[in-house]
């Protein structure tokens, strides 16, 4: 890690939780507190959760405890689930990955702490195929559990059998949306599911199922056990407690940052991620997860919470910050990213499904001097009238980023479409 972030607080990525699928090393440093805690007390887990000011670490950037007190809400029968949700498939996002390899004994706490609280009697950790690694280690690190006598103690306190669950993922990026997770572990294809009903009510098989991001959960064992107070004072209001930030692109130092929520992109570009690399100004950021729009210069010093970003029309996500320099094409980046889109649609949406792919196909003619005016206006009628017209979020995200580019670089857009001899085409025909 780079010298600098090491001055800042440590809570998931603190050297004492990366002691890998060793469960003796982590008992020694203090793990497993926080599950006796829970064990004692699980209405109390969950009202730490709540006054903490947890939220979902995923992207939804929802208070987690109105999940959590949703499923403890409904009867466990026959089962009730809980899945870790580690698909981590967004682009630029890398920080569930060095949670499940590195910390996997905080993450299976927090879980088990987790399950005891809401009383779930069935764990499925659920994890892009793609990860060897992460999987490897929390193989390791579940068997260990399966045989402590920590479980004997959660099962105890449910008074019947915990079940620990490690499955990969489909290597689908939709297979990371909640009800598609779902359908996954119901042995089928992750096709997202329409809501109602919600998952609190009716889940895997049926079941009131709480599905929560890796980085969430692992927050938990350091809320039982240090408390609510200590976690919001982490943050800088309005965010609370610490998140991972995962930094990519032209910058210096790449890498993930854990940090006060509420850091300013300013303080990780240029403090923890040494400044941009090509050593040009900033030209913008394309932020992580779905829903997620570009930030620019002017957003510098914004505080990058969940709430902070949301009132600047932008979004958290997971986290993720994709730097751009200045002579970087705004257009072919774009264009990237909604290829991307295009092919992670699972099709059962026809807007969806044709719109996510015409956009693409569009702005690849004009990434390439083939556009028109009337590609450019089609563009900009889809962004419009694309999204929540689908079940998950995914069309949003595609409209959403791409409205955003022609906010802050229309001109980037107007410049790379063909010209004609008597100046712009302004028909629909393809010169050429
Ligand atoms: S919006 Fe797209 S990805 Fe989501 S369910 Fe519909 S077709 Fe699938």
């Amino acid at each position: 890690m780079h010298p600098v972030a090491a001055q800042n607080p440590q809570v998931l990525l603190h050297p004492e939780c990366r002691v890998g699928a060793d469960m003796g090393r982590w008992r020694r440093t203090g793990g497993g507190k926080a599950l006796v805690q829970a064990v004692r007390d699980p209405a109390g887990v969950r009202n730490q959760v709540r006054e903490a000011g947890l939220r979902g670490l995923g992207g939804s950037g929802f208070p987690a405890w109105r999940k959590w007190d949703a499923v403890a809400a409904e009867a466990a029968n026959p089962d009730k689930y809980l899945i870790i949700n580690g698909n981590e498939d967004e682009p630029g996002t890398f920080k569930d990955r060095l949670l499940l390899e590195e910390t996997p004994h905080q993450v299976i706490e927090g879980a088990v702490a987790t399950a005891v609280a809401i009383g779930a009697n069935r764990i499925v950790f659920y994890v892009n195929p793609d990860l060897l690694r992460p999987l490897a280690s929390m193989k390791i690190a579940i068997e260990q559990w399966r045989t402590s006598d920590l479980l004997v103690l959660a099962a105890e306190a449910l008074a019947r059998p915990l079940n620990l669950t490690l499955l990969p993922g489909s290597g689908h990026y939709i297979g990371g949306e909640e009800t598609a997770a779902m359908e996954w572990v119901e042995g089928r294809f992750p096709f997202p599911r329409g809501k109602p009903p919600f998952p609190a009510q009716s889940g895997v098989m049926g079941c009131p199922t709480l599905i929560n991001n890796v980085e969430t959960l692992a927050q938990v064992p350091h809320i039982v056990v240090k408390g609510a107070e200590w976690f919001r004072a982490l943050g800088k209001a309005p965010g609370a407690g610490t998140k991972l930030y995962s930094l990519s692109g032209d910058v210096l130092h790449p890498g993930v940052f854990e940090l006060p929520m509420g850091t300013s992109l300013r303080e990780l570009i240029f403090t923890h991620g040494g400044g941009l690399l090509s050593g040009k100004p900033l030209k913008a950021v394309f932020t992580g997860g779905p829903s997620s729009t570009l930030l620019t210069p002017a957003d510098l010093d914004v505080a990058m919470d969940f709430d902070s970003l949301r009132a600047r029309g932008s979004s958290l996500g997971t986290g993720a910050m994709i730097v751009v320099s200045e002579g970087t094409g705004i257009v072919k980046r774009v264009a990237e990213y909604e290829r991307f889109f295009a092919h992670s649609s699972c099709g059962q949406c026809p807007s969806c499904k044709t719109g996510t792919k015409t956009m693409s196909r569009l702005l690849d003619r004009i990434d390439t001097g083939r556009g028109t005016d009337a590609d450019l206006a089609l563009l900009k009628n889809l962004c419009a009238l694309l999204p929540d017209t689908g079940r998950c979020h995914l069309v949003n995200g595609a409209a959403l980023l791409l409205d955003s580019a022609f906010r802050h670089f229309h001109d980037e857009f107007v410049q790379a479409l063909v010209k004609s001899p008597q100046g712009r085409n302004p028909g629909g025909v393809e010169w050429r």
